[in-house]
Parts: C-alpha cells; structure tokens; sequence
C-alpha cells in the first residue's frame, strides 16, 4: 500500500531531511536574497536524481515529479525558503552563521520537508497517475510576497494545477500533530501609515495653533468604530495601532504627528470598503478640527480561504496517516501568509505542522530568537506532504 511505503520511506529519510533542514538554518537568507538556498535544493534535487526543475522569480523553483499518465492531474506542494533579520539566541549546533539572520518562522523545515518529499514521491512516481509540482518559493516575509511573484512569473501554468497545499510549523502544537481548517483561515494584512498636520507652537498659547496631538487622539478613538460599528460581525477585523510619533515636549505642540497601525480582516471586499471609511473618519476629523490629514494605506497580503472540500479530503488522508488523536481543528489566525496569492488562483489548503515540545523546552513562538522545533516533525513534515499529494491526485 502507498501510504505504508511512504511512511518508510519518510523514516528513512528522515535522518536526511534533519541534515537538510540543519543546513538550511545554519545558512539562513533574507526574503528575496535566497541564492545560496536555491542552489542547495537545486543541488539536493539533482542528487535524488530530480532534474525537472525550473527557476522562477529569480530565487525561487517549480520542481516537477511525473507518475504515470503525468497528464491526467496536477497538485502543487509549496515550501518557502527566505529567513528573518533576528539574532538568533539559541545555542546549538545548527545555530544561524549569519549574524542577525535567522530561520525563525521555520521556513528552514517546509524547505527541508519539500525536499524529503520529492525525495520520497521521486521513489514512489510508477505508483500514482498524475503529476506533483513543487514550488519553492522565496520572500513569504516581506511585501509583496514571493507568491506573487512566482504567479507573475507563471509557477502556476504549464501545467496548472487543480489545487495547491502549504504546511507551516506551529510551535502551539505538539509535535506528532497536525492542525486543519475549511474556509477562513488567515486575515488579510494592510499597513496604515496616517500624518496629522496642524500648526505648532508654544504649549501656553493653544488658540494660535492647531494642535495635531489632539487631533491625532480623537483619530485613534474614532478610527475603531471601523471595527465596531462598520464591520459586520461574522467577519472577523482587528485596527492595532502600534506607533505614535509626536516629537513635540511638556511646553512644545508639534507640526505634525505620526501615526501607524495595521488593518486586518477575512473579506477582500469589507477590506477595501473598511479603507474607505478609515480615510473618511480621518478627513471628517480634520475637517472639522482644522489641520490636514495623509492617509497611506499600505496593502499587504489578501485573507487566506482554505477551500472546503480539498481541506475536508485532506484533512481525512491526515486522520488516515496520523491517527485521529494526532489530527486537530484550528482556529482563525489574524497573522497574514502569502499563500492566499495561490488560494485565490486556484483551490489551498493551508495546514499546520506541530513542533512543540514541552519536556524538551522548545516552546518560544515564531518570530523570536530562541524559536526552534522538536526534529521529530520532519519525518511527518516530509511524509504527510507525499502522502496529501498522492491522495490528491487520486480524489
Ligand atoms: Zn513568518
Ligand atoms: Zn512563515
């Protein structure tokens, strides 16, 4: 049986698959600078004897496996390669060599997975129909997202796949879990970048200037009827302002005052309504307290809608692989992935691979320096992903 045999295989790699993703994180590159990694898939590829493989957006790869009748169906399998600028702080022996660059949101292991995977389904091709196309992408971490790049630059034609599936660490959940949801999953993510513009002046005279600390205030207050009065409430909306910038002093008011935050949502069309009414409730403010208003919204990555039913069979062949116990339901995750570029091309599925462990003290969340995995997760990083693929395939 298929899934017994990649099962196997999966633990005969594995030992590779750590290697791999060791070297990966020892050797990490920021988003869009991904050139030593790219050769390194493109070396490993050619070792397992992988050679259909073509560069697009200028550091990332589609890779393509053809089983029998290679034409008859097409399922993509996506890892990302780029790491962050942070310095790492764990001591181990696979710590980053670059200083003050990081793999701290594992993109390290969906590389070294993907590449068990082909690894794997390169081993098992005579055994499905169809053909499984692997997009390593760059740059997930930074705007305008390697996805979108690799769709501009066609990853996803000749051949199209029908649909596109993505597994992303998650340090909530234990390793030897994976998590699934159908639908909404991930929000959108806009940066807004708001200058208030009044009249400075000395802080004992306040009828001679326009005070734009004040004026910013009232702006921050009312900007989050957006999310309470505006926004529907099946459609989940989060306004955060992080940063105000009023470099006036006790007896000083400022010219101006800097504001950012970011907007997030599930709806691509209550998305771009909600910027409008942002910019509204900011001029109407001004307008009616003097001074002058810029409103940049800074669009990111649009919402990511896992399709139902491609999530529903894999989330079966999950149970099938793993074991009930060891398949668990998400929540809606506010944070942005750049995956949503492919789920609204074609059918995504998005899930999570588990990699905490407790006894062990790996627990520190991405994105912080002393983020790491349990390795046990890449036997079923580099495992489940073959065996999602080939389901797929036969669905
Ligand atoms: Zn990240
Ligand atoms: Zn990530």
């Amino acid at each position: 049986m298929i899934k017994e045999k990649i099962k196997s295989l999966a633990n005969q790699y594995k030992s590779e698959v750590i290697a791999n993703r060791r070297h990966l994180h020892a050797n990490p590159e920021l988003s869009f600078h991904e050139f030593e990694t790219l050769a390194f898939v493109k070396e490993q590829l050619s070792k397992m004897g992988v050679t259909d493989f073509e560069v697009k957006a200028e550091t990332g790869l589609v890779v393509l496996i053809k089983g029998n009748n290679p034409e008859k169906k097409v399922v993509a399998l996506r890892g990302d390669m780029d790491a962050l600028p942070i310095i790492e702080q764990n001591d181990v022996p696979y710590k980053s060599t670059k200083p003050g660059v990081m793999h701290a949101c594992g993109h390290d292991v969906h590389t070294a997975s993907l590449l068990g995977a082909a690894q794997i389904l390169n081993e098992v091709k005579t055994e499905f129909e169809g053909t499984i196309k692997l997009v390593f992408q760059p740059g997930e971490e930074l705007i305008p997202g390697g996805a979108s790049l690799m769709i501009k630059d066609k990853a996803l034609e000749n051949p199209r796949p029908s649909s596109i599936i993505g597994q992303h660490v998650m340090p909530l959940i234990p390793v030897g879990k994976v998590g699934f949801r159908k639908g909404m999953y991930m929000a959108s993510a806009d940066e807004l970048y708001i200058t208030v513009k009044g009249k400075g002046g000395h802080g004992a005279m306040p009828e001679t200037l326009v005070d734009p600390v004040l004026i910013a205030s009232h702006m921050i207050v009312a900007l989050q009827q957006v999310v309470s009065r505006n926004a529907s409430p099946k459609i989940p909306s989060v306004l955060s302002f992080g940063r105000i910038e009023a470099l006036g002093a006790t007896n000083i008011i400022p010219n101006e005052v800097k504001i950012q935050g970011t907007f997030r949502t599930l709806n691509e069309e209550w998305r771009a309504k909600a910027h409008q009414h942002m910019i509204s409730i900011a001029k109407g403010i001004v307008e009616g307290m003097g001074g002058e208003v810029d409103f940049e919204v800074r669009k990111g990555y649009p919402f990511l809608k896992n399709a139902e039913e491609l999530t529903d069979r894999a989330q079966h062949a999950a149970i099938d692989y793993l074991g009930e116990e060891n398949v668990i339901d998400l929540d809606i995750w506010m944070a942005a992935e750049d995956f949503s570029y492919y789920t609204q091309e074609i059918d995504g599925c998005f899930y999570r691979l588990g990699t905490r462990n407790e006894a062990k003290g790996i627990t520190s969340g991405v994105h912080t320096p002393t983020f790491d995995i349990d390795e046990d997760a890449l036997e079923i990083g580099a495992g489940l992903m073959a065996y999602l693929a080939v389901k797929e395939l036969e669905a």
